[in-house]
């Protein structure tokens, strides 16, 4: 057993086939034992319910090596809960809290030696999923699932580090009110594709879309929450039922509030607001905080002030600050770190 020799700081963000994932599955209402598997590939019957009707839910959370040597995760526990709300939601038999948890300890233990070493700003990402195996053609929930977490090494979401990104207002709505916003689900991802193609095809890097009912709010982007920072220095956060309950935003308003000692606002946001706005990023798993240097609505741009060069200071010290708890430099708060190895 030895460390990968990877590229740890060029790796990106893409998928490397590592040794072990782990299966469980679902049948006859109950989940058996699971446990770790070589097998990357998945056999379905062509007509399972995930072939067909997309039913399936889905988290994303890393693995990361602390200077001592620990590899750690970061708040697990919120995933397994996420993950439970949303199979639920789909009408798929949740998986227990410690089922989870415990599938997550085994996947990681089984490959060690894929984990970035410290210091390498890289991570072992990891993919937990459930999906309908069971054969439906009626529309209806199926009968069997299976659950699979597999891990890939990867770097910083977006190349360049921390610089800031554009975002682009979309002309498509991504989550109806009382739909499926909320959820961590496959589902949000495929009706995205199209609006985040032409996204990237207009030169931008991410969507920003509006409450559907009204188009006047600011709900989220395709994969991250957006949070604000007002000229007071107050972090404001939107607040809708169709937004996805980020578990890194879940974080940064604790540590503005608790370690930084900031003034939070949970609310509605409109777009009209933001252009008195001093500082904007996106939070999320994979790229944890991405600053916003502008917002582009067909001829309208909202350019921040703290520019297109580096993140501004309030989301600067949010980034290190978390980046902080998860890597082990600054102590973190109680239960935020789960020790796996
Ligand atoms: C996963 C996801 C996020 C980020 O959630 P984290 O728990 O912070 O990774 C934000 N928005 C959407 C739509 C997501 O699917």
């Amino acid at each position: 057993m030895a460390k990968k020799d990877l590229k740890w700081d060029s790796i990106g963000f893409a998928y490397h086939v590592t040794d072990k994932r782990y299966v469980s599955n679902y049948k006859d209402g109950a989940w058996d034992e699971g446990g770790l598997t070589d097998d990357p590939n998945v056999v379905v019957n062509e007509s399972a319910g995930i072939m067909q009707y997309c039913q399936q839910v889905f988290e994303g959370m890393k693995a990361y090596t602390w200077e001592n040597g620990d590899v750690v995760c970061f708040r697990p526990d919120l995933n397994a809960e996420r993950m439970y709300n949303s199979a639920q939601r789909i009408e798929m038999p949740p998986v227990p809290k410690e089922k989870f948890l415990d599938a997550i300890d085994q996947v990681v233990k089984g490959n060690l030696d894929w984990v970035p070493p410290y210091g390498s700003g890289a991570s072992l990402y990891i993919r937990p999923y459930e999906f309908a195996t069971g054969v439906v053609i009626g529309v209806k929930p199926a009968d069997t699932y299976q659950f699979r977490v597999f891990t890939t090494p990867v770097g910083p979401y977006y190349k360049g580090g921390a610089t800031p990104i554009i975002l682009q207002v979309a002309d498509y709505d991504r989550a109806a009110p009382r739909g499926t916003g909320a959820v961590k689900a496959g589902l949000n991802y495929a009706m995205s594709l199209h609006a985040s193609v032409l996204c990237h095809k207009a030169g931008y890097n991410e969507n920003l879309y509006l409450d559907p009912a009204t188009r006047s709010y600011v709900e989220e982007t395709g994969g991250s929450n957006v949070i604000f920072v007002d000229k007071d220095n107050t972090v404001v956060v939107p607040k809708s039922d169709s937004i996805l309950p980020s578990i890194t935003r879940r974080s940064i308003v604790y540590i503005a509030e608790h370690y930084l000692k900031l003034k939070v606002d949970e609310r509605p946001v409109k777009f009209e607001e933001l252009k008195g706005f001093a500082e904007a990023g996106c939070c999320g798993t994979a790229a944890v905080i991405s600053p916003v240097g502008k917002i582009v609505d067909h001829d309208e741009e909202i350019n921040f002030p703290s520019g297109m060069d580096h993140a501004g200071p309030i989301i600067s010290q949010l980034y290190d600050t978390i980046t902080g708890i998860q890597n082990g430099r600054i102590e973190a708060p109680e239960g935020w770190i789960r020790h796996i190895a």
